[in-house]
């Protein structure tokens, strides 16, 4: 057996850990080994040279694992878990028919419940960082940072901070103005100083959530306070153009315009760009969240990133909410660029296995704004890390690990997740509190909210759609 051991991982204090490789940045190695103490790697090296120049160390080995950076979501909604399905089959702009409705529904108890969730199955799944956009519960945001530092997983915290007339159907904020908006994101963004998991961000729902002063200015405190400002851009079809009747411009040449692009701004989903969007993104040095599961699901399109990472632009890769398995997200993003652009033309590399297991962790890191603490497996970051059983029929017979990585992987191979240092995961399992229990208790709570809500949905569920499937044809038949 490989199998680590458990307890000497979750034991707190100095670890010098030995697995069987190590995925640098420059690409897998074997032989290495990290120190972690104090919630960072204080030592990454080869095992031996480690393992003398910590002789009061006892080595913990991980034999058949590789020791890989934790991914990065760079695009969630914690509150939005209880309903993950209700969107499927929808037509675009779903926010307005379900998110709106349901994060409305939700109270203190749910929206903890739903955010813990949330972070469970996104911990299950490999990500030991997710950026939340800002929800639209009407709880304090400080409600989902706690159930994020509980469950264990590093947060960018959006505090959502439209203040746009008219928009209180799109945002559910009642439209508080832009004086006392901008007073509560100056506190949001000092809120959590020295917190270990909790890192501020600002969000506005779309750009026309906010008035042109509040997106200046929300630019300006961000790239101040060395945060991110989340904006959901260029994402349906519907929302570019109303930018077009409204302003003549497209949202992100808007946002040019106004003198809110630039390296504080993580840009969500950006489906819908022309080339010369592309360019204001990488002269900008803009941020995109690509969130190919997301398009599948309920896209226009599906956002050019092998593009972008040709022409430059600081790019992660986010769930947007769909499911919460890291493997499965870096398998997406190059099946969605091979689909939607590499058939097209021939190119059968697409960006390779290291562009989407890159971008999945430090890109990510990179676009949240967390590019010096995390998204690496380097001397001095936080210890953020995934230990990866390699010895599966999956990987084992191995020829190009990041490849593989991005194609054969999933959460099943996970056998232990570490965030600042800390043990949170053991094979699927929270450590330090109880995740079935949570599990049973968010699906009574789901049941209430979504039956309170009011949501509208145009599809039937599967089930449903069959049946109807069936009549039509009989129908037609007679
Ligand atoms: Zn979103």
């Amino acid at each position: 057996m490989n199998r680590p051991d458990r307890d000497a991982l979750a034991h707190p204090g100095p670890l010098l850990l030995v697995p069987g490789s190590v995925l640098l940045p420059e690409g897998p190695v074997d032989g290495g080994a990290v120190v972690v103490d104090d919630g960072r790697f204080t030592a990454v090296g080869p095992a031996d040279e480690l393992a003398r120049t910590h002789p009061h160390l006892n080595a913990v080995r991980a034999p058949g694992h590789l020791l890989m950076p934790g991914f990065v979501d760079t695009h969630h909604h914690l509150t939005q878990s209880f309903g993950a399905a209700l969107a499927f089959g929808e037509p675009s702009e779903i926010f307005r028919r379900v998110w709106v409705p349901l994060e409305d529904a939700l109270d203190e108890e749910s929206a903890h419940t739903a955010a813990k969730l949330a972070a469970l199955e996104a911990l299950r799944g490999g990500f030991t960082t997710v950026a939340d956009a800002g929800t639209r519960a009407d709880v304090d945001v400080d409600v989902v940072a706690s159930a994020a530092r509980d469950a264990g997983i590093r947060c960018v915290l959006g505090l959502i901070c439209n203040d746009a007339d008219g928009t209180a159907d799109v945002d559910g904020t009642g439209g508080a103005g832009a004086p006392a908006v901008l007073e509560r994101a100056e506190k949001h963004l000092a809120r959590y100083t020295g917190d270990a998991l909790i890192h501020p961000s600002l969000a506005v729902s779309i750009p026309e959530a906010a008035t042109e002063h509040t997106l200046r200015a929300t630019a300006r405190m961000a790239a101040e306070a060395g945060a991110v400002v989340q904006i959901h851009v260029n994402e349906h079809l519907a929302a570019v153009e109303r930018s077009l009747i409204r302003h003549g411009t497209r949202p992100l040449e808007h946002l040019y315009d106004i003198g809110a692009l630039g390296p504080q701004l993580l840009a969500a989903h950006a489906t819908l760009l022309t080339p010369r969007e592309l360019t204001l993104l990488a002269d900008t040095g803009t941020a995109v969240s690509y969130n190919p599961v997301a398009s599948a699901w309920k896209g226009n399109a599906v956002a050019p990133a092998t593009a972008m990472a040709e022409r430059g632009v600081r790019f992660g890769i986010g769930t947007d909410g769909t499911r919460g398995d890291g493997f499965r997200l870096a398998d997406a993003a190059e099946f969605a660029q091979r689909l939607a652009y590499g058939l097209t033309t021939g190119d059968s590399s697409c960006g390779a296995g290291w562009t989407w297991l890159e971008r999945a962790t430090r890109g990510g890191a990179d676009a949240v704004g967390l590019g010096g603490l995390v998204g690496t497996v380097e001397r001095g970051k936080a210890a953020d890390f995934l230990l990866v059983d390699t010895d599966t029929p999956e990987l084992a017979l191995s020829w190009d690990l990041p490849w593989e990585l991005v194609r054969r992987g999933n959460r099943d191979q996970i056998t232990a997740v570490f965030t600042a240092g800390r043990l949170r995961m053991w094979q699927g399992r929270p450590i330090g509190w109880d995740g079935p229990a949570l599990v049973s208790r968010a699906a009574e709570l789901a049941r209430a909210a979504v039956a309170g809500a009011g949501v509208t949905r145009t599809h039937p569920t599967s089930t449903e759609a069959r049946a109807l499937n069936e009549h039509r044809k009989g129908s037609a038949r007679r």
